[in-house]
């Protein structure tokens, strides 16, 4: 793996790293030199993901890992997240909330509350206790980049999507609200849109679809990490990966 990015000395929360968009955004942030902080349920892909970042480090001298088995439903663990960083590095440089469910694609009036309740908990409720847990940490940074992954599905009227679209939104607004709090500070915040990308989400939203006609994971992350760069100067905006375009919410004053 290459990377002209340099992120040597800079310490990164990467969150839905066991697989996936995450999984690739994690090894990207470590080979351009991170020292990768990722959080996920499943061990397993978080040790396939530090035996990966390991092996390049032999070739490289670049990268490390630390692993954080949590679910982030667990809100406690969330604030407990932030205190362990600040403890070990006195400081977080990059955060990538990328953790997400898709929940059901059904009707509204189908859905039960439980599997919406769900995709609230996951996409919006834990999103917010990261920034919570994290933000003064970001601020001690001398450029401080928050990573937010959204969706196509925040902005589509499409039929069935509604508990996954609604969480979608109101992450971005939340970017929108907590880029504007630090529009004066060296941080820089945005939501992603990685569009359609072979993963086992997609798989899920999308069953009949031959993955094959889709870009790989490894792809879409080597879009998305020059967000993470100290040299960034866009913040509150979308990032729509297909497009390496940024969209932007205000009209012109
Ligand atoms: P995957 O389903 O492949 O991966 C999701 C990741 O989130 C896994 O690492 C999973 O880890 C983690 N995660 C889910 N729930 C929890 C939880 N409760 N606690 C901790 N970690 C959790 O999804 P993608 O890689 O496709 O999606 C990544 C992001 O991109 C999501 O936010 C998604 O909404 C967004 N997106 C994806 C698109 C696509 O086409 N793939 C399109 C548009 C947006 P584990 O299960 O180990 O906990």
């Amino acid at each position: 793996m290459t990377s002209s990015l340099n992120l040597s000395g800079r310490v990164a929360v990467v969150t839905g790293a066991s697989r996936g968009i995450g999984y690739f955004i994690a090894k990207e942030l470590a080979a351009a030199g991170a020292h990768v902080v990722a959080v996920a349920r499943t061990i397993g892909g978080l040790e396939e993901l530090d035996d990966e970042i390991k092996a390049e480090k032999a070739i490289s001298g670049k990268g490390e890992a630390t692993l954080v088995p949590l679910d982030l439903a667990d809100g406690a663990g969330v604030d407990r997240l932030g205190g362990a960083i600040h403890e070990r590095w006195g400081k977080l440089d990059i955060l990538v909330a990328n953790a997400g469910v898709l929940g059901v694609i059904s009707p509204l009036g189908h859905v039960e509350a439980k599997v919406f309740e769900k995709v609230m908990a996951v996409n919006v409720n834990s999103t917010w206790r990261l920034i919570r847990s994290v933000d003064p940490l970001l601020r001690l940074s001398d450029a401080g980049r928050a990573i937010i992954m959204s969706s196509g599905a925040a902005h589509s009227a499409k039929a069935f999507w509604g508990p996954y679209a609604a969480s979608k939104a109101a992450v971005e607004a939340m970017v929108r609200s907590w880029a504007d709090e630090t529009k004066n500070l060296p941080l820089r915040i945005n939501a992603v849109n990685p569009g359609a990308t072979r993963t086992a989400m997609r798989a899920q939203a999308v069953p009949g679809e031959d993955p094959k006609i889709l870009p790989h994971p490894s792809e879409i992350a080597r879009k998305i990490v020059p967000l993470a760069s100290p040299e960034l100067t866009e913040t509150g905006l979308i990032f729509d990966a297909p497009t390496e375009r940024f969209l932007r919410y205000r009209l012109p004053e």
